[in-house]
């Protein structure tokens, strides 16, 4: 079986599925207070062809994927497409990222899908006020409460906190200190400067290096042997129980060792975060594409897969990069 390996002889293993465009927030450095202009429904994927796209892809040899959107709860029967997910014996994996608002309910379900391992809560703030500032919705309760039931279940849980300045580059020490008694990984992301032309302007760059610094501030940390693909640097602080972790989202360090392509919850296809999308595979399988064609598709898209960040940036023919994170499938 032919695996989907690049032109720079990195294997692609994961895959970043949006699930929906819509969300129920709208975080500041995401998108604007009035929300994006979302697509028409016939033109998201159905889970039937998310489904396909996945068995295709683990058949060349992709073993996790991880479902993102806009929030994939928002999306109607999203925990049904779990289950229906958890039938590809090819996956190891699934994980989730959400912003936790619609799924305390969903919790003990989930732990019993056992492909469903890893969740990623993204929380900003510790302090409701502020919380609602940056998601401009009044859910920090709700999300705190899917906070502590995750971390007393058995899921994996990383916090994702977008680190912003003027907002929440005060409360960087308040997650590490979490990590005490908490079992869990919080990794901070650098920020990007790109929102849904939400005209958020990013004041002061709170780069890798910048939050590491913070954090020596009070603590000191160690660096701990990530997994190569990792899109983390990782550390250890002595007597915690979580650790802690910077992603270099922005400033674009980790490149090289990249393992991932994304499917846009319309169906384009993308090496890269940065990159303006390669191709329409809803189009394609909608026009009678077989899983043979399919195939030999994506071996032939991942070979276009930049070096790094920056290039695909570089080779964009629209311009800067100005869709949310919610479109892109963060
Ligand atoms: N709605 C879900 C959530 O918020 O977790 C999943 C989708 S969201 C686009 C995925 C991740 O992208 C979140 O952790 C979010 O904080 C992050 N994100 C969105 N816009 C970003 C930006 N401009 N810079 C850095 N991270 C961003
Ligand atoms: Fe929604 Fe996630 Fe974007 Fe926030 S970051 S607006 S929760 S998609």
């Amino acid at each position: 079986m032919s695996n989907l390996i690049d032109s720079f002889g990195r294997q692609i293993t994961y895959v970043r599925l949006a699930v929906t465009d819509r969300c129920n927030l709208r975080c500041q450095y995401c998108m604007p207070a009035q929300g994006i202009d979302i697509v028409p429904k016939q033109e998201l994927l159905t889970f039937k062809e998310m489904y396909r796209l996945i068995r295709v892809l683990t058949e060349l040899g992709v073993k996790k994927v991880r479902l993102t959107g806009g929030e994939p709860f928002v999306r109607k029967d999203f925990v049904g497409f779990l289950e229906m997910l958890s039938h590809n014996d090819l996956l190891d994996a699934i994980n989730i990222t959400t912003n936790g608002a619609l799924i305390s309910k969903h919790i003990n379900t989930i732990e019993k899908l056992e492909k469903v391992k890893n969740i990623n809560l993204s929380i900003d703030s510790l302090q409701r006020e502020k919380f609602t500032k940056i998601t401009r919705r009044d859910v920090f309760p709700e999300v705190y409460k899917t906070f502590e039931l995750l971390e007393k279940s058995s899921l994996n849980l990383k916090l994702n906190v977008v680190v912003q300045a003027g907002f929440n580059t005060d409360e960087i020490l308040d997650f590490v200190k979490l990590t005490e008694h908490k079992n869990v990984a919080i990794r901070f992301i650098e920020e990007m400067p790109f929102n849904g032309k939400g005209q958020r302007e990013i004041q002061e760059n709170w780069t890798y290096k910048k939050i590491l610094e913070e954090i020596q501030t009070q603590f000191n940390v160690v660096k701990i042997k990530s997994e190569k693909s990792s899109t983390s640097q990782n550390f250890s602080i002595e007597n915690h129980l979580g650790t802690v972790g910077i992603i270099p989202a922005f400033t674009r360090t980790i490149c090289s060792d990249c393992n991932r392509i994304r499917i846009t919850s319309t169906g384009t296809f993308k090496n890269c975060l940065f990159d303006d999308g390669v191709f329409n595979l809803r189009d394609f399988i909608r026009k009678g594409a077989s899983n043979e064609d399919l195939k030999e598709l994506f071996l032939s898209l991942v070979k276009q897969k930049p070096a790094n960040g920056f290039i695909a940036e570089g080779n964009r023919k629209k311009g800067d990069v100005t869709e949310s994170m919610s479109t892109i499938g963060g």
